[in-house]
């Protein structure tokens, strides 16, 4: 028996891949969702969204990427609990290869399998993530305004954070493990401008050890200051250090630029290969926003529908 082609699979169930469903679908598509490991992406983890637009309720992240999911599927979107372990892009029909061994064939693919923020790997920062940690300036910055905060990291986006932060916090700090920086001068000079104002304080050649906390929330971190042991009262930790984009099954298949997937091939969306798609986390290493990527997923939608029709 002849395998059945599909038109779209779309390989992910955050808000790209569920935006993405939901305007395949409406475009006649019958597109295949393969959710992965994590149903609903990111978000899940989360207890308040505070900047999804139409809900000043705050909705937690699960509440609300199940409302996306129930939305696609009452569309007519098959969703398949099932992880993507290979892709074979070398043909103009492609093929997804699940865990479960089963092989999708299809004309085009949207790839929505996110990112994943770098954290220290400290067992105690497990307990305090949602709690006190967080890996966004713009996501959680809100929830800790006239609060005292620390920024981890020394590249770009830990400025792009401790800056941000500074709009909304009582005090900043830095924690960097080495003396020099990765970021622009530019940016690092203006974080040191607010130094002498009290309203930033760099905390060099150190590194966070223990995160302390009563087990609901967290009250601050232990530090290695240059072999010295110090304790430093916070109210949260943005953690800075970097993002690993979901997208290791597709390298030598696609063209990747620092793990994330290179789109802009003659549309947005559009990757190296003709035919498939990328939106979200896993092709933005800029805003990284549920909304974002939600944006991201109705375009490659229309991109795969455009691509369809010839
Ligand atoms: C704790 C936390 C709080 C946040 N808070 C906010 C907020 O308040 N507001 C905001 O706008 N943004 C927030 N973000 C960022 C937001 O969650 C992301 O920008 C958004 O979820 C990215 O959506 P995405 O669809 O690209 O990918 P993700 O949400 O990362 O989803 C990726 C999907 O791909 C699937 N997948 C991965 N690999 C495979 C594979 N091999 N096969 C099949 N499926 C696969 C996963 O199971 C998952 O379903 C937060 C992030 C975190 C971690």
């Amino acid at each position: 028996m002849t395998q059945e082609v599909l038109n779209t699979v779309i390989i992910g169930s955050g808000p790209a891949g569920w935006t993405a469903a939901i305007y395949a679908c409406r475009s006649g598509l019958s597109p295949v969702l393969v959710s992965g490991p994590e149903v609903g992406g990111q978000l899940t983890t989360t207890p308040e969204i505070g900047n999804w637009p139409g809900r000043k309720d705050a909705p937690d992240g699960f509440s609300l990427m199940k409302t996306l999911q129930e939305h696609a599927v009452s569309l007519g979107t098959k969703m398949l609990s099932d992880t993507v372990t290979k892709v074979d892009f070398s043909q103009e029909i492609k093929e997804v290869t699940l865990s479960s061994g089963d092989v999708l064939k299809t004309k085009t693919v949207i790839i929505a399998t996110g990112a994943k923020a770098r954290y220290l790997g400290l067992p105690s920062e497990e307990i305090y993530k949602g709690k006190g940690i967080s890996a966004c300036a713009t996501c959680d910055g809100f929830f800790f305004r006239n609060k005292e905060v620390a920024v981890v990291g020394g590249g770009s986006a830990a400025f792009v954070e401790a800056l941000y932060l500074t709009n909304m916090c009582k005090k900043v700090y830095l924690i960097h493990r080495r003396e020099g920086f990765r970021s622009e001068k530019v940016m690092v000079d203006k974080l040191r401008s607010m130094v002498d104002s009290g309203k930033v304080e760099f905390i060099l050649n150190a590194q966070i050890t223990e995160f302390k906390g009563d087990g609901n929330k967290l009250s601050g971190v232990e530090l290695d200051v240059k072999g010295q042991k110090k304790e430093l009262a916070l109210d949260g930790v943005f953690v800075a250090i970097g993002h690993a984009p979901a997208t290791s099954i597709f390298e030598g298949q696609l063209e990747l630029d620092n793990g994330y997937i290179k789109t802009g091939f003659g549309s947005d969306t559009a990757t190296s290969v003709k035919g498939v798609f990328a939106a979200g986390d896993c092709a933005d290493m800029v805003y990284r926003q549920a909304i974002t990527s939600a944006g991201e997923g109705c375009k490659a939608a229309l991109d795969a529908e455009k691509y369809l029709l010839g």
